[in-house]
């Protein structure tokens, strides 16, 4: 009781230990690996990937920067307004050839002394100061810089973004005459951003300086067209709006985003990439479940070994507490549980039992002129010839020096001295020392039955005193109480 309670605690205590260290580890390790992963996301990883979209995005301006402002001092253009815009039939063509040229979405010249559209379509219409559609021409007329870039989304060609140069025309004498540019598509900008949001699961909105959105990558924004009304990043919207950079974490539908802010100069468009961390932990979170998935292993593996070590050891001590190591026989604690449960058998079913207590005779001589290790011999030899004599069901132990005590059930003190006598007789007819075959044991032994009032010391009083009168008798006899 006490090992088995013991030993349970025990395995408790290490699988404890075990499972109390090892997911301590892993999930310090897990939160540290993902603190280092947002940091790393947050400095460089979303920075990065919008240098590159920046980069992209300039890369595709320089083309239509390029071909307006070759346009704007191009000497056909200034020479036909100069002499009066006549044959405007030559102005389309121009414009037709530029757009065909560089694959351009639209071409167009606006007079600042005509007010007079050119389209590569053909007919002209006139631009009005009072009409708001037409604002950007008035706007761009006043520029300080040679040239505006005016971006918008062309919902029609699957929201692609088209930018629109506006370049300022001037005369032979640096006098404003009018605005020519090309509109394009951003076309690589699409793809980058359809790319990131594909391989990289990363959105990417662009939006105006009053957080209007003006392109994103995915649909998290339906139903809002301002990131202001946007969950998570609303609350960060006038602060990520006010800064030229930044990178900001937040809350939405109970995920976790990170996102980097950058200001766009040449669109006048804020940059926002955003990372939802749970799809950025992916990986860590599956190489957590599979150490966890080992560890579990390990430690079942770990206890069930435990378990079986602690087994083997338990089962050796018991083994050695309760067997005699000389003679490999059962030892008096044996014998005392033994004789405990033997009485109580006896109270309950009255099935007689009987006790033998066996004294080899004059034992000191065989030391004395053979010495202690020939002696050690001949116990362990007599135990050997016993325990092959005695029942299955009968219990022999050694009770001490070259003492013997035999537990009979279902023996009555009759069928005792019969297996006493037997034994007596076989240790007398076997050669126990090599060195000296004439040398006969004798043995003498005491019996006796268990009886109603008896109790466990009775009955060995009892047998001890019968084998006090046997070797009173000569030894060498069997006397029953
Ligand atoms: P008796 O016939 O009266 O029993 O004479 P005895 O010499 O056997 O005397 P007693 O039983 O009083 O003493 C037992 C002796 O047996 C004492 C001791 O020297 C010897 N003896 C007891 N245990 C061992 C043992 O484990 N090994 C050896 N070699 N001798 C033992
Ligand atoms: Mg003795
Ligand atoms: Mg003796």
């Amino acid at each position: 009781m006490f090992f088995a309670s013991l030993r349970i605690r025990l395995n408790l205590l290490i699988a404890l230990i075990l499972v109390g260290g090892f997911l301590a580890t892993n999930i310090i390790s897990y939160q540290v690996s993902k603190g280092t992963l947002r940091t790393s996301i947050l400095d460089h990883e979303l920075p990065l990937s919008s240098n590159n979209v920046y980069s992209e995005i300039q890369r595709d301006l320089l083309q239509p920067i390029f071909v307006s402002s070759q346009m704007a001092t191009n000497s056909f253009l200034r020479d036909w307004v100069l002499e009066g815009e006549r044959e405007p039939e030559r102005m389309t063509r121009y414009l037709l050839g530029i757009r065909d040229k560089y694959n351009a979405f639209t071409s167009y010249f606006i007079s600042a002394k005509t007010n007079r559209y050119y389209h590569f379509t053909g007919p002209s219409r006139v631009v009005s100061e009072s009409d708001p559609a037409d604002g950007w021409f008035f706007r761009a007329r006043d520029l300080k810089e040679p040239y505006e870039v005016n971006v918008d989304t062309n919902v029609e060609q699957g929201s692609t973004i088209t930018i629109f140069i506006n370049y300022r025309v001037l005369d032979y004498g640096g006098n404003f005459i009018g605005i020519a540019g090309v509109g394009l598509g951003l076309d690589s900008v699409g793809k980058t951003i359809a790319a990131y949001q594909k391989s990289f699961r990363r959105s990417i909105y662009f939006i105006e300086d009053n957080g209007q959105i003006r392109l994103h990558s995915n649909d998290v924004s339906k139903g809002a067209d301002n990131i202001h009304a946007l969950e998570g990043i609303g609350s960060l919207a006038d602060e990520l709006l006010s800064k030229e950079r930044g990178s900001y974490t937040y809350e939405r539908g109970g995920e976790t985003f990170l996102l980097t802010t950058r200001y766009l100069p040449e669109l006048k468009w804020h940059l926002l990439i955003e990372l939802s961390e749970r799809q950025a932990t992916a990986g860590l979170r599956r190489s957590f479940l599979y150490n966890i998935g080992i560890g579990t292993v390990v430690i079942i593996i770990t206890m069930l070994l435990i378990g079986y070590t602690i087994g083997l050891f338990q089962a050796r001590l018991e083994e050695m507490a309760t067997t005699d190591k000389l003679t490999g026989l059962g030892n008096r604690q044996v014998f005392e549980s033994g004789m405990r449960q033997a009485m109580a058998r006896y109270r309950r079913t009255q099935e007689p039992f009987s006790l033998i207590m066996i004294d080899l005779d004059n034992f000191k001589r065989i030391n004395d002129t053979h010495g202690h290790v020939v002696g050690d011999r001949v116990i362990k030899k007599f135990a050997d010839l016993a325990g092959g004599l005695v029942r299955e069901t009968d219990i022999i132990c050694r009770w001490g020096g070259e003492e013997f005590v035999i537990l009979a059930p279902a023996c009555t003190r009759d069928d005792a001295l019969l297996l006493a006598e037997k034994i007596r007789t076989a240790a007398g007819q076997a050669i126990f020392v090599a060195a000296n075959p004439e040398y006969r044991l004798t043995l003498s032994a005491g019996i006796t039955q268990a009886e109603d009032r008896d109790s466990e010391d009775t009955v060995l009083v009892r047998a001890d005193k019968a084998l006090y009168q046997a070797k009173e008798k000569g030894r060498n006899c069997c006397v029953v109480d």
